[in-house]
């Protein structure tokens, strides 16, 4: 028997590496029965005589789209320009990614394009202040690159953006030639790298870097009580209201509201907030 982690997944198929060897296998059809589905990033026993997977172990927490299991740190990565760096977005992905208990981290590209340095740190200063690393890169010099790349060691890493912040520019400046690592892994699976849906682990440094094509947008498919639960900052104070309900916007005696306006929690967050409940609520009452 041998321990490994799931690092491709294709019909049935599994690519498991294990410290020594990477091995193709299949589940033992006891899962199937359960309908037990095991995902990329899933901890695995494998019997390597009959090449099938016999055990799984419970996840610390995994996502549904990308499909990725036990994911160890997600790096939400924004540009500064082009899209245009959106403090509200972070705060949508930080809220999501907290939901799904997995730790997140912020990193914005194109920082050589920066004309308002100010601002930026000011952001960083405000997610340092509740627990959250930032990184500034930039493809012109190196900034928190090294800072980076030691942070990622030994973790499964997730990187999380819309297309056109930088994202596989910056991987290939990890993991140079990563593309063609990606382009040589999808067809040895027998399909093009635009043909790619599901997620794949690379090794590296001790760790797993995901690959996650096709995930651009946010779909933020949590109810109002989640998403106060959730938001950067807030756990401090939830179940402290008055209200047993309060979603720290009308309501009175409310330990949020009072936090903001004794300083202790951000404004400028808290006002994202509020425009996150909004769009809820716009979006629910758009379904109707
Ligand atoms: P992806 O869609 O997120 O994978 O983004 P790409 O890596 O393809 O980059 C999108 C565009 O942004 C390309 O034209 C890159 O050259 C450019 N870009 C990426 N990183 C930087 C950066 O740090 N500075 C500048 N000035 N441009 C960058
Ligand atoms: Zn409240």
């Amino acid at each position: 028997m041998m321990k490994g982690i799931v690092i491709s997944s294709r019909y049935g198929v599994f690519e498991v590496d294990t410290a020594s060897t990477i091995l193709e296998v299949k589940a033992r059809g006891l899962f199937r029965h359960q309908k037990k589905k095991i995902i990329v990033g899933d901890y695995v026993t494998v019997d390597e005589e009959t090449l099938t997977i016999v055990e799984v172990e419970d996840r610390k927490n995994e996502l549904i789209r990308p499909a990725i299991a036990n994911v160890d740190r997600a790096y939400v990565v924004m540009s500064y320009i082009e899209p245009d760096f959106s403090p509200y977005l972070v705060m949508k992905f930080f809220t999501y990614l907290n939901y799904h208990q997995i730790t997140p981290s912020l990193i914005v590209t194109k920082m050589d394009r920066c004309q308002n340095r100010e601002a930026m740190e000011k952001w960083k200063d405000l997610l340092k202040g509740l627990g959250y690393s930032t990184f500034f890169l930039s493809t012109k010099q190196e900034e928190d690159m090294k800072a980076l790349k030691e942070d990622i060691q030994g973790k499964t890493c997730l990187f999380l953006g819309q297309s056109g912040v930088g994202k596989s520019s910056l991987l290939n400046t990890i993991f140079p030639k990563w593309d063609l690592k990606i382009g040589s892994y999808s067809s040895s699976l027998g399909r093009g790298r635009h043909q790619t849906k599901e997620v794949l682990l690379l090794p590296y440094e001790g760790g797993y870097l995901a690959d996650t094509p096709g995930f651009s947008s946010l779909e933020l498919e949590l109810t109002m009580q989640e998403i106060q639960e959730n938001f950067p900052g807030f756990k401090p104070y939830i179940g402290h209201c008055f209200f047993k309900d309060c979603i720290h916007v009308h309501e009175k005696k409310c330990a949020l509201k009072e936090a903001v306006e004794k300083e202790q929690y951000p404004q400028e967050l808290y006002d994202l907030y509020l425009e996150l409940t909004k769009e809820i609520t716009e979006d629910r009452r758009k379904l109707r």
